[in-house]
């Protein structure tokens, strides 16, 4: 039997994942379906990720709550789900109890390609930040994903140039080809397959 306070954690830390999940999802993605209920329009902050599926809130509120109640937490969803959930939000509830880390150039790099700023995305690039770089929290997602995902052209032709791997994939498998495909960027796409993408 799990405390008040560790469920509290654990429903936190899976809204938290799910964010994660729509970060990753091509910009134009605005709803999704209940794995659990099949209810075709979770939008974004209002479903929670349950080991790889993702659930509307009526069903977390009525299936998850209940199951993890009586089966303990660590049946549903492992042991490090509950451990990371109490690292995070375990004592406030509030993420910022950690202390928070300064940005590092690879995070800048992420945030200046999703946010078009192509000239930051240079000067990083030149003082030798890694191209290809990922920082937790990001879903896996490459700085030419960001980019790609935002349809910021001209960061997708500096990081292509500066020999972005085009075949990486994200935490949910997809590449920055899948991702400009989502969004019907066909300028982008063509940038990518011309790079070597390829269909996986
Ligand atoms: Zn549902």
């Amino acid at each position: 039997m799990i405390t008040e306070t560790e469920l509290k954690a654990i429903r936190k830390y899976l809204h938290h994942l799910a964010e994660n999940w729509w970060n990753s999802q091509p910009a134009s993605r605005s709803t999704a379906t209940c794995d659990a209920c099949s209810y075709e329009s979770i939008k974004r902050n209002d479903g929670y990720l349950v080991g790889s599926n993702l659930w509307c809130e009526k069903c977390y509120e009525e299936k998850a709550v209940m199951w993890i109640k009586e089966e303990g937490a660590d049946k549903m969803l492992g042991y490090g789900v509950l451990a990371e959930a109490m690292k995070m939000f375990g004592t406030t509830g509030k993420k910022s109890d950690k202390t928070p880390s300064p940005v590092s150039n690879e995070e800048r790099l992420i945030l200046a390609a999703k946010e078009g700023d192509v000239q930051t995305v240079r000067a990083l690039l030149d003082a030798g930040t890694d191209v290809n770089a990922t920082v937790e929290g990001y879903a896996g997602m490459t700085p030419l994903m960001h980019a790609s995902r935002s349809n910021h052209v001209d960061c997708v032709k500096v990081l292509i140039s500066a020999g972005a791997n085009v075949r990486m994939k994200n935490e949910l498998g997809r590449t920055a080809l899948k991702i400009a495909e989502g969004n019907g960027n066909r300028e982008i796409v063509k940038l990518l397959e011309e790079a070597g993408a390829r269909e996986e």
